[in-house]
């Protein structure tokens, strides 16, 4: 079996700061991708990362966003586009081309996503688009009936707007993932579903290295070999199930002025 890319994970880069831990400022970023352009690191295509078409170059990764922040289009893309590297972002099918109403307890800002034009670009530049649900719910919380709709209708829409391609991933809202919901997006015809920091082999649960403000070195603690890698993973790792926290947060309808700066580690919005 070939062994896949290893799969890092943003979420916001730039824009308004926040009290989660998510963004990376657009200089870091810039840094970071640059550096591993030098380094000669390439990144893949999502269907390269499938498997359809083989990629040459040894050092590959796959590059990804979730949540589908409109300042992607002006703060990542084009660093990418220069650097003749692509990326996918997971989208919020309901959010597409409005604010959202989580981040304001965060940010005190509601942060808009992309719209369907935008992504329409960016697809004509060559990025990937795929699900991140309908409505970003976590889907281990959830019925089967409700997993149901966010993974299918969210699937749906994508296929309708982007084409059959579109339909292909989808990443879980806080890398959340069980059998039962693996069985579900398998249900609804997806092809690879990303998780958390920790994979389990299956193609529907795929790890991913999430990147938050404090990995700012050159290289992504995710592809990094040495012991401050592994290290780095480990924090990752802890900070994606703090995630829970924000879940929580949100369930009970926290408002920013609520929120003291001692739940900062509590808030990686995933
Ligand atoms: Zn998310």
């Amino acid at each position: 079996m070939r062994t896949s890319p290893p799969v890092l994970c943003y979420h916001r880069i730039g824009g308004p700061l926040e009290l989660g831990v998510t963004r990376v400022g657009r200089s870091v970023f810039a840094r970071q991708m640059t550096a591993l352009a030098r380094a000669g690191w390439q990144t893949v295509s999502l269907a390269e990362f499938a498997g359809q078409t083989p990629h040459a170059a040894r050092r590959t990764f796959l590059l990804t966003f979730d949540d589908g922040y409109s300042s992607l289009a002006d703060h990542a893309y084009p660093v990418l586009t220069d650097l003749g590297f692509t990326a996918t972002t997971f989208l919020i099918t309901d959010f597409v081309g409005k604010t959202n109403t989580w981040d304001v307890r965060y940010t005190w800002n509601r942060l808009p996503h992309l719209s369907w034009s935008e992504i329409e670009r960016g697809r004509a530049r060559g990025f990937d688009f795929a699900s991140h649900g309908a409505t970003h719910r976590r889907l281990t919380w959830l019925g089967d009936a409700a997993i149901e709709t966010e993974l299918r209708s969210s699937r749906e829409a994508l296929m309708a707007c982007l084409g059959p391609d579109a339909g292909r991933a989808v990443a879980y809202p806080f890398g959340a993932v069980t059998e039962r919901v693996l069985e579900l997006a398998q249900r609804a015809g997806y092809e690879l579903g990303f998780g958390g920091v920790r994979g389990n082999g299956h193609r529907l649960q795929i790890a991913r290295i999430p990147v938050y403000f404090w990995d700012a070195g050159d290289v992504p603690f995710g592809l990094r070999e040495d012991g401050l890698g592994a290290l780095g993973r480990i924090v990752a790792h802890a900070a994606n199930r703090c995630a829970v926290g924000t879940s929580i947060i949100q369930g009970v309808g926290f408002r920013v002025s609520g929120v003291s700066p001692d739940t900062r580690h509590l808030t990686p919005e995933a």
